[in-house]
């Protein structure tokens, strides 16, 4: 079967990783989170007292990191000079340093490699900001997943406090705003629709009906362009 690549790119907040996880294993492929990424190279910078304002000081750090993609059961994981780091990534303040290095042409750079060869070795559905654009251009489905941004933030804020890391409604929405605004504008690889991509809005979709609008884009696609999937 020849590989497929689905791009699904998109703002914080729309679902693009719950929802593309969900539709890899429905169409038995492997789900890749590059935002995870951005977030180890965040994390190694907070680690060395980098301020986040001053983010492109990991710049000389960077031949010192060593990242990893593993599968174990099916779940991507991390590693970081050999250490998984969980969701020790998923703390909002990791959200803002992950932003902070991901406008580093360097860092970008840096991360090229590892997303390009796991996509050429595997069928993959793999989501961030730039991956119908810069990373994977040739995609042969590309989705771009959007919501309101009140919508996004509720959806942030209720995944949050159950991961048992609580913070206000109004803070989540205003570093989202912040986050969202600074991915969208930056010189590098801003967060925008590749041309070809299907813009999906899942504003008024629950978590079923947005996965169930992905698979059918997918489907559609994949018949057009003549390609089989399981
Ligand atoms: O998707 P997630 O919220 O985990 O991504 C964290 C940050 O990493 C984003 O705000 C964005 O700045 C950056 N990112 C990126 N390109 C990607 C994935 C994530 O710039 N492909």
């Amino acid at each position: 079967m020849e590989h497929i690549q689905i791009a699904i790119d998109g703002p914080s907040g729309a679902g693009k990783s719950s929802v593309s996880k969900a539709a890899a294993r429905e169409l038995g492929i492997i789900y890749v989170d590059t935002g995870a990424l951005y977030r180890t190279i965040g994390y190694y910078a907070r680690e060395q007292g980098i301020a986040v304002d001053n983010a492109i000081a990991v710049v000389p750090y960077l031949d010192r990191i060593h990242i990893e993609v593993r599968y174990e059961n099916g779940v991507q994981c991390v590693y970081l000079n050999g250490e998984n780091l969980g969701d020790r990534i998923r703390q909002n303040e990791i959200s803002m340093y992950a932003s902070a290095v991901s406008s580093i042409p360097e860092v970008r750079a840096f991360l090229l490699d590892t997303q390009k060869k796991i996509a050429a070795e595997n069928s993959v559905i793999m989501d961030g900001r730039d991956i119908g654009t810069v990373i994977l251009p040739d995609a042969q489905v590309k989705v771009f997943l959007t919501a309101s941004n009140e919508a996004r933030a509720r959806r942030r804020y209720i995944e949050l406090q159950e991961k048992g890391m609580p913070l206000p409604y109004e803070e989540i929405l205003a570093d989202m705003n912040r986050r969202d605004e600074a991915d969208r504008t930056r010189a590098i690889a801003p967060a925008i629709p590749a041309p070809d991509a299907v813009i999906l809005d899942n504003s008024d979709l629950n978590f079923e009906e947005t996965v169930a609008a992905l698979l059918s884009i997918v489907r559609r696609i994949a018949a057009e362009k003549g390609i089989s999937l399981s």
